[in-house]
């Protein structure tokens, strides 16, 4: 049994989602509410960074939404096999692909989220419009 900080109520640990191997402080109920609030409150927001964002993204740079596309599925279908590795440092990841030439889909350098930020760190305008890409989640 966990105590609910939000309603107070003790309830199973069923009852609540788990993160790091800890059930959260809030009750599934009470976080469902509490996101639903956050969302409503930042709904312009929300909007702009999930749909005009991604659409501008997509026709400003369709080769690269191309490229991220081939490059999962040619992970999907075994073609190139991805590292648990950064390519660049070594270190022990889930490495992200990067398109260092958009136009050569599976030329593919895989790298940790701090490589790949370094890299990216050039075009901060396209991160910020590139969000969280669904299609890279591969
Ligand atoms: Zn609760
Ligand atoms: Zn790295």
């Amino acid at each position: 049994m966990k105590l609910c900080k939000k309603c107070g109520v003790e309830k199973s640990e069923d009852d609540f989602y788990w993160q790091f191997g800890k059930p959260r402080t809030y009750c599934k109920s009470c976080f469902k509410a509490a996101w639903h609030e956050y969302r409503t409150a930042n709904k312009e927001k929300y909007y702009i960074h999930n749909n005009i964002g991604k659409q501008k993204y997509r026709s400003l740079y369709p080769e690269r939404i191309y490229a991220q596309r081939a490059l999962s599925y040619a992970i999907r279908s075994g073609l190139i096999n991805k590292p648990n590795q950064c390519e660049q440092c070594g270190t022990e990841c889930k490495p992200q692909g990067h398109h260092p030439d958009y136009a050569k889909p599976r030329n593919v350098v895989f790298l940790c989220p701090l490589c790949y930020k370094h890299v990216h760190s050039n075009y901060q305008t396209e991160t910020i419009l590139m969000g969280k890409c669904d299609d890279e989640k591969a």
